[in-house]
């Protein structure tokens, strides 16, 4: 209690000069609540100090405070986090980082005028569905395709559009929750068509979607139950068989499969999940997946399939709520050439970071970890630095068991638990997010973009030089 009565009266600290430059640039009235708040956080703090504190001290300190959380309040909240957990798709994270192409070209889209509505040919309002349509008709082999907003919204449209009032078969062992709250069950109540669950949760034939066929049958639907397995005792009906079924009773067959995969990637060891082509070849009359997970895109609910289909989609009301804007398509359209014409396993950054061999990730890590030595030498904040050999995650609900041979540095601290130190870590900007095992941190080198090594070398020196 011996310092409370140091702590300056309001009044003066908003006289001092630093602050009053805060009021000229922000709201006083903001300010003025800042500086309230942090007062009365110092006042808590020094409660429990029972030791001395100089005076000039505690004012430097409420005042650079004030000065920190002003200005992180005005700064925006959104900023660059370095990703060293190994999750290439960390939902948490924006999932996937966008290709160079993408982002030149949404930069040029978005900073000027362009046609997102408008037939240059004839001179006349054109669709903004008509830009990326036509790659990823050449892409997929569809007849057709859509873009909106996420996977969640391509499914809703999908399902309110072909099956409001009607019945949707799907499988028990398909009913799934994906992460940030994507239910089947929810999604099918919202679109306005019943559920029909048929099967059990690890074994489905598809003489129980023919049975559960009738007049009331719209649809029959399978989702990719991406975030997780079910193994041992099981049976799944394939898309050959499920279109078949579709076909004998005319009713279309609706693929929701989540992290849609245009190139194989077979030869890296992620073998398992059908590319979108194999999906269209089947024969799916609908299928839609995410923009942002598999594909390296942005946020975006790509629907590909019959004609027949999508155009009526094109026609309702609901796609006004859930289109996307110009700045979505020209980072599509950018990440989609790239697999037209590129070289998406270097041009597009995941695509780059999950075919990476364990040698060239034990290459990248030996790297962080020479720059790390080099700048630490014998920081006594350190107790130990060295290369670990790891596992990664694809991460964004594909691949749920898939473990990646990767490599990245190991860091043991002295005198600072992991907690602090990952948490300061987070703290900074760009933020750095670490893994964890065994009592000490880990930081994969797979997630790591260009730049990121030296930037993490700089970060981790000021967070243990402070402590030396
Ligand atoms: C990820 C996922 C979704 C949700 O996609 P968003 O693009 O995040 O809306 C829906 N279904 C499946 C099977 C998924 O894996």
């Amino acid at each position: 209690m011996i310092n409370l009565k140091k702590i300056p009266p309001i009044d003066e600290i908003l006289r001092q000069e630093e602050i009053q430059q805060l009021i000229s640039r922000y709201k006083r009235d903001f300010v003025v609540e800042t500086t309230r708040t942090i007062v009365m956080e110092t006042r808590e703090e020094l409660r429990l100090v029972t030791e001395e504190i100089d005076k000039n001290n505690i004012f430097t300190t409420i005042v650079d405070k004030i000065k920190l959380k002003t200005e992180k309040a005005n700064a925006g909240t959104l900023q660059r986090v370095i990703n060293g957990t190994g999750v290439v798709l960390h939902t948490n994270l924006g999932r996937a980082p966008l290709a160079e192409r993408a982002i030149k070209y949404m930069q040029e889209i978005g900073g000027s005028y362009n046609n997102l509505e408008m037939d240059l040919d004839q001179g006349e309002r054109g669709s903004r569905y008509y830009h990326v349509e036509d790659l990823l008709k050449r892409l997929t082999g569809a007849e057709a395709a859509l873009v909106v907003n996420n996977n969640a919204a391509a499914v809703m449209l999908g399902l309110t559009t072909l099956a409001a009032g009607k019945e949707v078969i799907v499988s028990r062992g398909q009913l799934v929750e994906i992460g940030g709250a994507f239910r089947i069950p929810e999604v099918m109540k919202l679109s306005g068509a019943r559920l029909m669950e048929v099967g059990t949760t690890n074994k489905t034939y598809v003489s129980d979607y023919a049975q559960a066929i009738s007049e009331e049958t719209a649809l029959l639907f399978s989702a990719h139950t991406s975030n997780y397995q079910i193994i041992g005792f099981t049976a799944e009906v394939s898309m050959k068989e499920l279109v078949s079924l579709g076909k004998e009773n005319g009713l279309p067959v609706f693929m929701d499969l989540g992290s849609g995969i245009l190139t194989s990637l077979d030869d890296s060891g992620l073998k398992g999940e059908p590319t979108v082509q194999e999906c269209v070849q089947a024969g799916a009359d609908i299928i839609t997946f995410s923009g942002d997970k598999m594909l390296g895109g942005p946020q975006a609910g790509i629907i590909v399939g019959k004609k027949e289909y999508i155009e009526i989609m094109k026609k309702k009301q609901l796609l006004r709520a859930l289109r996307v804007d110009k700045l979505i398509l020209s980072a599509l359209e950018g990440t989609l050439l790239e697999y037209l014409s590129g070289d998406p396993r270097e041009k597009i950054p995941i695509i780059q970071m999950l075919t990476r061999s364990q040698e060239q990730m034990e290459e990248k890590a030996e790297n962080l970890l020479l720059l790390l030595k080099a700048r630490l030498k014998d920081n006594k904040a350190l107790s130990s630095i060295k290369l670990i050999l790891l596992e990664d995650m694809v991460g964004g609900g594909a691949y749920p068991n898939h473990k990646m041979p990767g490599a990245g540095v190991e860091i043991e601290f002295n005198n600072l638990s992991l907690e602090k130190a990952a948490g300061e870590l987070r703290l900074k900007n760009p933020a750095l997010v670490t893994r964890r095992q065994d009592n000490k941190m880990l930081i994969s080198v797979r997630t790591l973009l260009p730049g990121d090594e030296e930037e993490i070398v700089e970060m981790v020196a000021r967070l243990v030089e402070d402590r030396e």
